[in-house]
């Protein structure tokens, strides 16, 4: 076992990980986090961050996190990047296994958020990676002067949509229906690009591929199952997310679709874990609610520890 037992261990390093780990760093918790290989969650992968509050010109993904984990550091949160592979929340101290190692903790703050859907259509599997990604700011370089289509009508798939006609010389939107969950301002820089074109009515049944990679895709309009072919070389799929509980194994509670309840405040149901972020949250997914929930949780777990003395 490593580091005796501690506090507070914080398992993933979004906005809500990160504000935890400053909010329970400045109250003297001596906090450790597990970042995950990859610190930084979903933002990394975001080129511009216009909507968090404080920074009138927008700031890029990457360079938000480096400052919230430098702000976070700078009071004494321990991070750790490395993965968390497996927990024990039968009796406490909790117990967290990382490469094999064993920590011990009172609380366990978890904000390991949310990872990208996938289709799972015929055809993609074999193409991820060699035409097929979720990911944009990642991919998007490959596809210069390519035709791309981008699958979904959320704030995502706008967001994507919109970066990719930096490289693409054309962008495709492609929705199952008519109505689009994304914000009217996001949707509307899109629809008003002279790269983007709408496709509504249309799913992708199938993908369609050669030799050298992505060709294609077979759509569906879902009204009247009617099939037509579109060419790409290039495809993005923005459909959503979902939790990353794995490594929980069913300790704690979640709802049919995965996501953690909360119990009281932000307690999940094994009393001294916590969850923040977009591990939790189904409805508003954002950097500052996450960022909010972090602080929230942080200050929960300030309290329950006292309360246990
Ligand atoms: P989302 O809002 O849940 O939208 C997912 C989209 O994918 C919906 O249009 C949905 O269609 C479609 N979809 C889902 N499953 C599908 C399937 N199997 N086949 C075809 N289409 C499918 O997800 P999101 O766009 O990733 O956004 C998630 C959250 O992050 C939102 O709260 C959003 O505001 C936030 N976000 C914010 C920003 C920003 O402000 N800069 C950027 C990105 C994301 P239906 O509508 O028909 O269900």
């Amino acid at each position: 076992m490593s580091d005796g037992v501690r506090n507070v261990i914080i398992i993933g390093s979004g906005p809500a990980g990160y504000t935890a780990g400053l909010y329970s760093a400045r109250a003297m918790l001596d906090p450790l986090m597990f970042a995950g290989y990859m610190s930084g969650g979903q933002l990394m992968l975001t080129s511009d961050i216009e909507n968090f509050p404080g920074y009138p010109q927008g700031i890029g993904g990457p360079e938000m996190m480096m400052q919230l984990r430098e702000q976070a550091e700078r009071f004494g949160l321990q991070v750790e990047d490395k993965n968390v592979e497996r927990v024990d929340l039968s009796s406490r101290p909790f117990k967290v296994w990382v490469e094999g190692e064993e920590f011990q903790a009172q609380s366990l703050i978890i904000s390991t958020g949310a990872e990208s859907i996938w289709l799972g259509v015929e055809g993609e599997e074999a193409q991820k990676g060699r035409g097929i990604s979720t990911c944009a700011t990642c991919d998007g370089a490959f596809f210069r002067d390519e035709e791309i289509i981008v699958i979904g009508g959320g704030d995502s798939a706008m967001e994507e949509a919109t970066f990719l006609t930096r490289f693409a010389s054309k962008v495709t939107i492609i929705h199952r229906r008519d109505v689009f969950r994304s914000s009217k301002v996001m949707y509307e820089r899109a629809a008003n690009h002279p790269k983007i074109e709408i496709k509504t009515f249309r799913s992708v049944k199938k993908w369609l591929s050669d030799d050298n990679g992505l060709t294609g895709a077979v759509l569906e309009d879902p009204r009247d199952g009617s099939i037509e072919e579109i060419s790409c070389t290039g495809a993005f799929i923005a459909i959503g997310h979902k939790p990353i509980t794995g490594f929980l194994e069913s300790q704690v509670e979640t709802d049919d679709t995965g996501y953690i309840i909360h119990k009281e405040h932000t307690m999940t149901s094994v009393p001294g874990v916590f969850a923040a972020g977009d591990v939790v949250d189904t409805r508003y997914r954002q950097a500052i609610t996450a960022a909010g929930m972090g602080c929230q949780a942080a200050m929960d777990v300030e309290k329950w520890l006292e309360e246990q003395h």
